[in-house]
């Protein structure tokens, strides 16, 4: 039987290499998109290009209904929901002396919140077929920080926490539950950074170069596999060894 993937924010950059990476796999890939449609649509058609099949579905995940909403749709058709990707995330920097309580907000509500309640919503299904893997994108900036991200290190070190709370709480199930960690990747995210500040990154990934949302995939790939049926709890920096750690 095909296994059901649910990807959160498909449509564009390292979500959709993700959805890409199991497509034509014997697999059903689900993902949502907060506004992107043509986009969502490009990653639907790169899926059947593949071979395999994909679903894009609008719902913005700080918004519980819409969350509900987007998993009722998909268990509508799909037998349970097999793996998680909480991918989405968003960015809102600056300066903590003038960070606005709103830009604050908006990211630990996304990259935090969203997780919780697209992973509540999906639970129940991993919980009836006993067995699940959820796979959640945190970042290198969750472990060492960055000047100017302190809402978006916060949402990532937060997704740490959470993670491994949630690991510890299904692993009875036959549950895991792991993040992925990435460093600098190329994505509509760091194309905004100009030349500058491309290199002074460079200059602290010993592998030379940033990653691509392919590399993150790979790893998301290999969790979800019977390979990884012993990891959980982790945090796997995908990060050219910008972040060292173990
Ligand atoms: P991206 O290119 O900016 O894409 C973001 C995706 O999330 C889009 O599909 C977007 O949908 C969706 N999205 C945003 N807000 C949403 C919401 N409220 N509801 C539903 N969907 C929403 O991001 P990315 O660079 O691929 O990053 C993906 C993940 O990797 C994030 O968690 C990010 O923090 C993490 N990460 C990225 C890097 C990097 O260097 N790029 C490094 C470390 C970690 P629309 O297309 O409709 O807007």
């Amino acid at each position: 039987m095909a296994r059901t993937v649910v990807v959160t924010g498909g449509s564009r950059g390292i979500g959709r290499a993700i959805c890409l990476a199991f497509a034509g796999r014997d697999t059903n890939v689900f993902f949502n998109y907060a506004s992107n449609r043509e986009e969502a649509e490009a990653t639907v058609r790169m899926a059947a290009d593949r071979g395999g099949s994909a679903t894009a579905i609008q719902a913005d995940i700080t918004d519980a209904d819409a969350v509900d909403a987007f998993f009722k749709q998909i268990l509508a058709t799909a037998d349970g929901i097999d793996v998680l990707v909480n991918n989405v995330g968003i960015t809102r920097d600056g300066l903590l002396a003038r960070m606005k309580p709103a830009d604050w907000d908006a990211v630990i509500r996304t990259n935090l919140g969203g997780m919780f309640l697209c992973t509540r919503a999906c639970v129940r299904s991993m919980l009836k077929k006993h067995a699940g893997r959820i796979i959640n994108i945190g970042s290198v900036v969750g472990t060492i920080g960055n000047a100017g991200q302190a809402n978006y290190a916060a949402s990532k070190a937060g997704v740490v926490g959470f993670t491994k709370a949630v690991a510890r709480e299904l692993a009875s199930r036959n549950i895991t539950a792991n993040v992925v960690a990435p460093g600098y990747i190329e994505t509509d995210m760091t194309a905004v950074l100009n030349d500058q500040v491309k290199e002074g990154l460079m200059a602290q990934i010993p592998l030379g170069r940033l990653g691509k949302p392919e590399d993150v995939a790979a790893v998301v790939r290999f969790l979800a596999s019977d390979d990884a049926a012993y990891i959980t709890g982790q945090v796997i920096h995908v990060s050219g060894g910008m972040v060292m750690d173990g």
